[in-house]
């Protein structure tokens, strides 16, 4: 519902050949609709919309749509003639349009991969933070020029609106220069900026305070290991708020064992495959993270819902592609808390994180060392966008599930930026 005097912030996450749009309610921080354009650039492309509450705002002699709380109305758009990112959003104008929305939108956030050592926060989009955008281009070049794509995008279909970015790197800033430096010659780093950056800091900041809540305690005075478990997975050092160490390094391949990417991996095995087979680093490079993780061990699937029915039913590939998937993320959190120094909490997030009940029981038995015994009634009721403590009560450390909402921290430091108030976070 968009209450009276509301204004809307407009999220956008654009990815090579996808965009990610969510219109959230700037006082209250409401998802009031979600939109997802995929196949970009080519014939099949199509945005859908989902409303998630019913606007105030009726659509009069339009289209009709119903809306119920639990899904929303969800309808699609096949982007004919124009199928790339300009195109999906000025379906998204057409479509807010339609449902007299367009004039409640106020700011514009854009989800934005790379800020490489320059951003250790949000910004809002000049010329100048477009022009250091392209010089982070080398660092992930496959998603800041289509995070850019959807800047100019935006600045030309919703003109006059103000644009903020909001770094996937920046959160990472302060770790200290022991964890983000590579034992490389240090000539790589000076000359083009090859270190540890981290990803997923939005999703760590929102979930790291919402973590604090859940525990009672300022997040000043707490010690956090958080695993964000989606498509892509890395884990966090999260101490007083502050990032010591992350997972992911200089790109997201480094660290945990993913839907698609490998992960940690002997960087020797680079000349070796490229010997072995006759790939070219680039081919190597690109078999990594697309070919690997979840999918390349279990050769079946990068979905972690398939691979789980799939162990279940005894597929070997599957039980093992589990099996490592929670080991390394064990070691990998024992690690972490040695950057934290003493602990409060692991925190679970990301669709794998707040709903495989069978990742985290795993993850949890290997973690003994820590002092974490599960509770298993708790770790099978806390799912499907649950919060809580799945580990026996009276136990310090404990472990938790926190559902991340990175869209939401996205249109706080939006609003904020934009002169408007501060969402409730
Ligand atoms: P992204 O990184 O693209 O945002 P998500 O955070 O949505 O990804 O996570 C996607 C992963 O979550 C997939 O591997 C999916 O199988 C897994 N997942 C979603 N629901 C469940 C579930 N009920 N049980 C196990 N895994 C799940």
């Amino acid at each position: 519902m968009v209450q009276e005097n509301h204004k809307l912030i407009l999220v956008l996450n654009c990815g090579s050949s996808s965009l990610k749009g969510a219109l959230l309610d700037s006082i209250n921080g409401e998802l009031i609709l979600s939109c997802l354009a995929e196949k970009l650039t080519t014939p099949e492309a199509y945005i859908t919309f989902n409303y998630f509450e019913n606007p105030k705002v009726q659509p009069i002699g339009r289209r009709s749509w119903f809306v119920n709380k639990a899904g929303g109305d969800k309808h699609r758009v096949e982007l004919s003639g124009k199928t790339d990112h300009t195109g999906a959003v000025e379906a998204l104008l057409e479509e807010l349009k339609a449902h007299d929305l367009q004039g409640l939108v106020a700011a514009i956030g854009h989800r934005v991969v790379h800020g490489g050592e320059k951003y250790s926060g949000s910004v809002m989009i000049t010329d100048d933070v477009i022009a250091t955008l392209e010089e982070c281009i080398p660092l992930a070049p496959l998603h800041n020029p289509a995070n850019l794509t959807g800047i100019h995008a935006a600045q030309a279909i919703f003109p006059g609106l103000p644009n903020v970015g909001v770094f996937d790197t920046a959160f990472h800033q302060t770790m200290p220069e022991h964890a983000y430096t590579y034992a490389v010659p240090r000539e790589l780093y000076r000359q083009y900026g090859l270190r540890r950056y981290g990803f997923h800091g939005t999703s760590y900041r929102y979930v790291a305070q919402a973590a604090a809540d859940l525990l009672g305690k300022p997040l000043k005075d707490t010690a956090l290991v958080i695993a964000h478990l989606g498509n892509g997975a890395s884990v966090a050092a999260v101490l007083g708020g502050e990032s010591k160490d992350t997972s992911m390094g200089l790109t997201p391949l480094e660290g945990l064992v993913m839907g698609t990417r490998s992960g940690d991996l002997d960087p020797g095995a680079y000349g070796f495959i490229e010997e072995a087979t006759g790939m070219s680093a680039k081919e190597v490079t690109d078999m990594l993270n697309k070919k690997s993780g979840l999918l390349g061990i279990s050769e079946l699937s990068n979905d972690m819902r398939t691979i789980q029915e799939a162990a279940a039913d005894g597929h070997e590939g599957a039980k093992l592609a589990l099996e490592i998937t929670a080991y390394r993320l064990a070691k990998y959190i024992a690690s972490m808390s040695v950057a934290t120094g003493r602990l409060d909490a692991v925190v679970f997030t990301g669709g794998i994180g707040e709903n495989s009940s069978l990742i985290r029981a795993k993850t949890i038995g290997y973690l003994a060392i820590l002092g974490l015994e599960l509770d298993e009634e708790a770790n099978e009721a806390t799912r499907f966008g649950k919060a809580g403590i799945i580990t026996r009560a009276d136990r310090t450390p404990c472990a938790l599930v926190v559902p991340t909402n990175e869209e939401r921290m996205i249109a706080f430091d939006t609003r904020s930026l934009s002169g408007l108030e501060s969402p409730a976070a």
